[in-house]
């Protein structure tokens, strides 16, 4: 039997539980003030890849939070979405000092977490933002530019999704002409979840669950950010 929408989500909170004290990447683990799980809808369709928290992020524990997450509430109400009906983390789960690059070994250290948020949440499309997430997820080093707009099916984890690589809101801040560009892309993403559901390893067909997210109020999930 397929674990329930219920059981996911419980098994969500664990991870997050654990990726709290992780202590992997010791220079992130002495330098951040909290661990930037991801926020969201436990259940959600569309989960949104970034590449590390910020100095906002990181107080917040929340990700997005700042002047990027303020572009991307905004492009995701013009196609009718709110943060609750998503769920957004990045590749990085602590931010790097001074806002570096994320080193590779930092980024295979964290891919656990990132997988199991995959695995547990079963998005049906994965939006990376921009080249770090972009990198990772396709495991090719081909940049942002040449893909962004451009949706594939992949394997992430146990998962079959579309894969949908578009720009980082923080790129755009830096080059407004991009923002239309993040615009364009962004207006494919409802004629994506659109699309039937893609066929699951070892699955049959496709089993709908219940529509409706679920509304919590534990200490657990508010901390989270979680919807
Ligand atoms: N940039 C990111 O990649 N992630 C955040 O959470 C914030 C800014």
């Amino acid at each position: 039997m397929p674990p329930s929408k219920e059981e996911r989500r419980e098994a969500l909170k664990a991870v997050y539980q654990q990726a709290r004290s992780c202590t992997k990447c010791p220079q992130l683990a002495a330098t951040r003030t909290t661990v930037v799980f991801g926020s969201g809808n436990a259940d959600a369709d569309l989960m949104f890849v970034g590449e590390a928290p910020g100095k906002n992020e990181d107080e917040q524990g929340l990700p997005f939070v700042g002047q990027a997450g303020k572009l991307l509430d905004r492009l995701l109400g013009e196609i009718g979405l709110e943060r609750t009906d998503v769920f957004i983390c990045n590749v990085l789960k602590c931010r790097p000092p001074g806002n570096r690059d994320p080193h590779p070994a930092e980024i295979e250290a964290c891919e656990e977490y990132l997988m199991s948020q995959v695995e547990l949440i079963q998005p049906r499309v994965i939006c990376t933002l921009g080249n770090f997430a972009t990198k990772l997820l396709r495991g090719d080093p081909t940049g942002i530019t040449r893909l962004h707009g451009r949706e594939e099916e992949r394997m992430i984890g146990n998962r079959t999704v579309r894969l949908y690589p578009i720009f980082h809101p923080a790129a755009a801040l830096y080059t407004p002409a991009n923002v239309e560009v993040l615009r364009a892309d962004f207006a494919r993403l409802p004629e994506l979840l659109a699309l039937a559901p893609l066929p699951q390893p070892g699955e049959e067909e496709p089993v709908p669950e219940a529509a409706e997210p679920e509304m919590v109020a534990a200490v657990d999930d508010r901390q989270m950010g979680l919807f």
